[in-house]
């Protein structure tokens, strides 16, 4: 599996949304982080809690061999699987 970022950007939520990291709930006005790129299955746009953002880069830099994540397996803002 291969993801290639295109952009991202921190807006402010203006409907609920699904964080890609933890599953739980983005509240409605709640800043979050948004990024979107092409990966195996096309274009995707993935949102996720501030919190769990930074969470991502900690997993992504502790373990270099492994940058790949599935989408609702750790726990909200952190690295530590569900
Ligand atoms: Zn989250």
């Amino acid at each position: 599996m291969s993801f290639t970022q295109l952009s991202q950007s921190y807006p402010i939520a203006r409907k609920e949304h699904i964080c890609i990291w933890c599953g739980e709930k983005i509240e409605k006005g709640e800043k979050y982080y948004c990024y979107s790129g092409i990966g195996d299955d096309g274009f995707q746009t993935n949102k996720v809690h501030l919190e769990c953002r930074i969470a991502m880069d900690k997993h992504f830099s502790f373990d270099t061999f492994d940058d790949e994540f599935m989408p609702y397996e750790f726990k909200r803002g952190s690295t530590e699987q569900r």
